[in-house]
């Protein structure tokens, strides 16, 4: 891979505008949760209109926020990932941390604003777009690097 290949966009600064997850649940149901044995896709138990445990939820839940809520992805509420039908995230891939994007719903990755947001998003940097049967593929218009990053990915196991 070459090593210009810039990875994922790093962290929020101090200009990043406070967000909340509102009525969002997204990644309660997206997001793989070990000590739960939760898989991904899966909806997690404990979700009835928000956590029903919140206060003794596992630590997997409290220390992990989806780019958004980080300040990491631009724009306002439509794309908090329950409005926006993506979820992203920055995941370590062997010694590359890549953006991945996950779908919220089957064919949210189709819509003109999910669509509009990956195009301007792999100008920048490439990304795994994850789809609700937790298969990928990877967005970025090297074909080469696209590969490479496929395998990279493929190795490293999706949490399931
Ligand atoms: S997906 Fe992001 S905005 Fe939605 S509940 Fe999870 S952390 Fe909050
Ligand atoms: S325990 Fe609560 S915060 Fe964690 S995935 Fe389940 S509903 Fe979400």
């Amino acid at each position: 891979m070459s090593e210009k290949l810039d990875v994922a966009p790093q962290g929020a600064d101090a200009t990043t505008p406070k967000r909340e997850c509102g009525a969002c649940t997204a990644c309660c149901t997206v997001m793989g949760v070990a000590e739960l044995k939760k898989k991904n896709y899966q909806r997690c138990c404990y979700l009835t209109d928000r956590c029903s445990i919140y206060e003794s939820r596992p630590q997997g839940c409290r220390i992990w926020s989806c780019n958004w809520l980080l300040g990491m992805v631009e724009g306002d509420e439509r794309r908090r990932p329950d409005n926006l039908g993506l979820m992203f995230t920055n995941e370590l891939k062997g010694d590359k941390v890549i953006l991945t994007a996950y779908e919220v719903w089957d064919g949210a990755a189709q819509q003109p604003q999910a669509r509009y947001l990956l195009d301007k998003l792999q100008e920048k940097w490439p990304v795994c777009l994850v789809f609700t049967s937790n298969k990928f593929i990877i967005l970025w218009p090297n074909p080469e690097q696209r590969a490479q990053l496929a395998e990279l990915v493929a190795k490293h196991a999706l949490v399931e």
